[in-house]
């Protein structure tokens, strides 16, 4: 950083780009400087929101030359420290939340062009509204921003059938660490013309660029969906189950999430409204929901026929299918509800990991098997997206262990789960990203060659290491 006095006389500067509507002050700044959990709080010498490429721009020129930090922050529910500055005061938080125009819709080209603070609800609704699906969806999406969600690569329900946010993604228009801009919002499905930018910056977690708009993938929307809880003795039978459906279906499995009956009982003990549709408890379930563009398609009955032959076979213990629309959210509910009930059970220690979907039970019985031995009476709740192998392996707990104490075995418990995962080539990160959280894990456990790579093209593309520092890497 150069001399207080250019620090000062930049944030002059800074004041003139965004003008007083982009100058966030005072009482306001506060949510943008901590993360809602709370567990993330920083200070930052300015809070802007531009509102315009221009500005972010001329916004990162300024910073570039006097060499202050910026942390980019969309919708701030990366709940893992990314969008936080530090606690010096020093850096620029650069919130997207003005951008937020849609700038085309084509319906030929089956594209959409939104700016990097569109809040995810938004987007899908700007594609339902010309009888498209933009598929993107996650529990956040209310508040989640398209800038957040492309620079964690984010998930969610339906990764299986249309992929994560980089699949969904064709273009990306990026301000880059001097303030130049990169103009990628081409939206050709087809270009072998130069390496992949786009893929670099998508999942990047605002260390190599400033992502301000993007070309978007729409589809077909979907005329039906049938929605069901099937209950399970393990996740060896969910894994076997999840192909079968996939194949008897015609590949209309769009979403396939696991739960752990402890996960289950997180929400139904703790969370108003949720409740078990089952009359007897059962070890594991999976909530699946398949859905078709084609009109005519009878899912249901395709559902049914499959399921009344695992049933026979006694591959399946049981299984409740939504009668309507509210049956099918009030499942969602329970899937959505875990969190908040794991929040009101106690204290708890997160993973966000995936390995292989063929190995997720083998993952599931080491990890609770090693957390188990090195904190005896944890409660494992363990669900997640199946389909992606992306398990949230969430651990409770004892009930008469105090949360302080537990909180403290937190390193500790997140360094056996993710050594099992490194031992299945799985990742320690795979929806949330790294941010803060995980910089130390990744340092422990990634391929040297692969941890060179990336530090080589962060210096080529941000030599002043002004984007986002401390984040990813260190
Ligand atoms: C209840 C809940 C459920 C969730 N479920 C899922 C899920 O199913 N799948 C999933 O993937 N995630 C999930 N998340 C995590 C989170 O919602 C996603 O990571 C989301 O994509 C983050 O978007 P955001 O706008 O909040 O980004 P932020 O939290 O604001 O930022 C995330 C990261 O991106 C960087 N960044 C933000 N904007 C830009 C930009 N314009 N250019 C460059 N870098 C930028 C930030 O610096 C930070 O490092 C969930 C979170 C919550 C709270």
């Amino acid at each position: 950083m150069e001399s207080p006095r250019a620090h000062a006389d930049a944030l002059a500067r800074l004041h003139d780009v965004v003008g007083d509507g982009g100058w966030i002050a005072g009482e306001a700044r506060s949510p943008y400087l901590r993360e809602w959990r709370g567990l993330y709080r920083g200070e930052a010498a300015a809070v802007l929101a531009p509102a315009s490429t221009d500005e972010v721009a001329r916004v990162m020129a300024i910073c570039h030359a006097a060499g202050i930090g910026v942390v980019p922050q969309s919708g701030n529910t990366g709940l893992c420290g990314g969008a936080a500055p530090d606690a010096a005061g020093t850096q620029v938080l650069l919130s997207m939340r003005r951008m937020r125009r849609i700038r085309a819709v084509d319906t030929r080209d089956d594209t959409l062009t939104a700016e990097a603070g569109c809040i995810l609800a938004d987007v899908q609704r700007a594609a339902a509204g010309v009888d498209r699906l933009f598929p993107l969806s996650l529990a956040a999406e209310g508040s989640c921003m398209l800038g957040g969600n492309l620079a964690t690569n984010a998930g969610g329900i339906n990764v299986l059938r249309y992929g994560n946010a980089r699949d969904l993604c064709l273009g990306l228009e990026v301000v880059l660490a001097d303030g130049r801009v990169w103009h990628g919002l081409s939206g050709l499905r087809k270009d072998n013309s130069r390496y992949d930018l786009r893929d670099l910056f998508i999942g990047s977690e605002g260390t190599l660029g400033i992502i301000t708009a993007a070309v978007l993938r729409l589809f077909p929307r979907p005329q039906q969906a049938v929605t069901a809880l099937l209950a399970l003795d393990d996740p060896e039978a969910a894994t076997r189950l999840l192909p079968i459906l996939r194949q008897a279906s015609g590949d209309t499995v769009t979403a396939c999430e696991i739960m752990s009956r402890t996960s289950l009982s997180m929400a139904t003990d703790n969370v108003p409204g949720c409740r078990d549709p089952f009359a007897e408890a059962h070890p594991w379930y999976l909530l699946v929901e398949l859905t078709t563009p084609r009109a005519g398609d009878d899912l249901r009955t395709a559902l049914e026929a499959m399921l009344a032959t695992e049933l026979e076979a006694g591959r399946l213990r049981d299984a409740v299918l939504a009668e309507s629309l509210e049956q099918a959210r009030a499942l969602w509910h329970l899937r959505e509800s875990i969190p908040e009930g794991q929040t009101r059970d106690g204290a708890s220690i997160k993973h966000d990991i995936s390995v292989a979907v063929a190995r997720v039970p083998e993952f599931l019985q080491q990890a609770t098997a090693r957390v188990e031995a090195l904190v005896p009476g944890v409660r494992v709740c363990p669900f997640g997206h199946l389909g992606d192998g992306n398990i949230h392996f969430n651990l409770s707990q004892p009930p008469d262990m105090p949360a302080e104490a537990f909180r403290a075995r937190w390193d500790e418990c997140n360094r056996v789960v993710h050594d099992v995962v490194t031992a299945m080539n799985g990742s320690i990160a795979a929806e949330h990203g790294v941010g803060q959280l995980k910089v130390a894990e990744l340092e422990r456990l990634k391929d040297p060659v692969e941890l060179e790579l990336m530090r080589g093209v962060k210096g080529a593309l941000d030599p002043r290491g002004i984007l986002n520092p401390g984040k990813v890497l260190r």
